[in-house]
């Protein structure tokens, strides 16, 4: 029986899904649109299927065909990336960091990474994380003056704390990462670098942004932000002297059976991130935000950093008179999706911040360029200026009508292509 005849009001909760994903701007910069082969990947039967351990050495048998899927996978990571090594059973981003804590640390050892009020991600050793609460986490930000990270900081900070492992790489980082500056620090002090490429990992593959391959002892990343593929993580490495490390790590010390629809939509995803198509997509996305950067500094918005290297942008609010949630609501109910989000140095609480965080990977997969950019920047300038003056109903409504309008013209991959 079909989901609709089992289950009507689930059926139709997807398709409002659908609907709404399909009729507003997504500039959600962790969030993107799978293809349709990506997506149908996912619904298979192969979510049926136990098959603990890893190819040729599994717990059940009946592997014939999932050590196969999982082989392809693994192989596919490898060459994209250019890694002797790959493991693709991570169920997400967070447990494929806590792995390379199992992998290299014990409980109570030194972890270094950015804060999360700078961009760093909760797994990085924030106090909320189990990362921040079993370990001893030392936190580096940026510099008051530029937004940028001050590798000096990160230095001293290392040399003074001696951590085991330091993480480079964020959630809310509009520049480009320097992977041999963090590497030649962390040979310093004798720590594992990690390099998160959780955002970034579709722009290294696609060539628009450097890679940590050779300068990283072990990478992580998400494979559904840019890389545009399924909810699932991968973990690589520069050279194979971790792999059992990591392996063992990931199964038996953290996960059961792997996600085998998750594995086989990687595996799909990691195709298409291997053709020309996709390199001229990663490059669309830094050349979108630049846009589109350009375009609301044009309009008197401050930008951490001053702009952006890569396909996210952080925008500070506080000289539009707005806070980030308010501003972030009133956007949403205009079609227009973001998330509020933290500065650097925010004098405001993270649940009501100063900031908010866009970026281009999805409305990019969407096929938008720099007219639709400035379109975007536009719109948004008028639902803030419109709030900050305390009456932005009128806008917003008018606004939601165009969104809606423009994305008609601009298929969303996976549902309607
Ligand atoms: C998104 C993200 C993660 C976590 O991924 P989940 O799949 O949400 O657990 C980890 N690190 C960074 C830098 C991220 O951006």
């Amino acid at each position: 029986m079909s989901l609709a005849a089992v289950d009507p009001e689930i059926a139709e909760l997807i398709k409002a899904e659908e609907r709404r994903q399909a009729n507003t701007v997504k500039l959600i910069p962790s969030e993107n649109y799978v293809s349709k082969a990506v997506l149908e990947a996912t619904g298979t039967v192969l979510t049926n299927k136990y098959s603990e351990g890893y190819a040729g050495k599994r717990y059940y048998e009946g592997q014939q065909v999932i050590d196969q899927i999982e082989t392809l996978a693994i192989e596919r990571a490898k060459a994209l990336f250019g890694v002797p090594y790959a493991n693709v059973q991570p169920y997400s981003g967070s447990p494929a960091n806590l792995a390379i804590y199992m992998a290299f640390l014990s409980p109570g050892d030194t972890v270094m990474g950015m804060g999360l009020p700078f961009g760093g991600h909760l797994t990085h050793g924030w106090s909320v994380s189990a990362t921040g609460k079993w370990f001893n986490p030392v936190r580096y930000g940026v510099r008051r003056d530029t937004g940028r990270i001050d590798m000096d900081e990160v230095r001293s900070l290392a040399l003074e704390h001696r951590p085991k492992l330091i993480f480079c790489g964020g959630t809310a980082i509009p520049r480009q990462i320097d992977f041999p500056a963090f590497a030649e620090i962390a040979r310093e002090v004798g720590a594992v670098l990690a390099a998160d490429i959780a955002h970034i990992a579709g722009l290294i593959a696609g060539g628009a942004h450097p890679s940590p391959v050779g300068h990283a002892d072990v990478i992580s990343t998400t494979t559904h932000k840019t890389l545009r593929g399924p909810r699932g993580a991968m973990l690589m490495a520069s050279t194979e002297e971790h792999a059992k490390a990591l392996d063992k790590a990931v199964f038996p010390g953290l996960q059961g059976g792997p996600h085998n629809h998750t594995t086989a939509a990687i595996a799909v995803a990691l195709k298409e991130a291997a053709t020309p198509e996709f390199s001229a997509y990663a490059h669309k996305v830094v050349a979108n935000a630049k846009t589109l950067a350009d375009e609301l500094l044009a309009r008197g918005f401050d930008l951490v950093s001053g702009g952006t290297d890569n396909h996210l942008i952080l925008i500070d609010l506080t000289s539009k008179g707005v806070g980030g949630k308010p501003a972030a609501q009133a956007l949403d109910r205009a079609g227009l999706e973001t998330n509020y989000n933290t500065v650097p140095f925010d004098p405001r609480k993270p649940f009501d911040p100063s900031g908010i965080r866009i970026g281009t990977p999805s409305v990019t997969s969407r096929g938008m360029g720099e007219q639709e950019m400035r379109q975007i920047a536009a719109w948004m300038d008028e639902v803030v200026t419109a709030l900050a003056k305390g009456d932005a109903e009128e806008v917003i409504t008018r606004v939601r009508a165009e969104v809606s309008e423009l994305t008609r013209a601009f298929p969303t991959p996976g549902l309607d292509g």
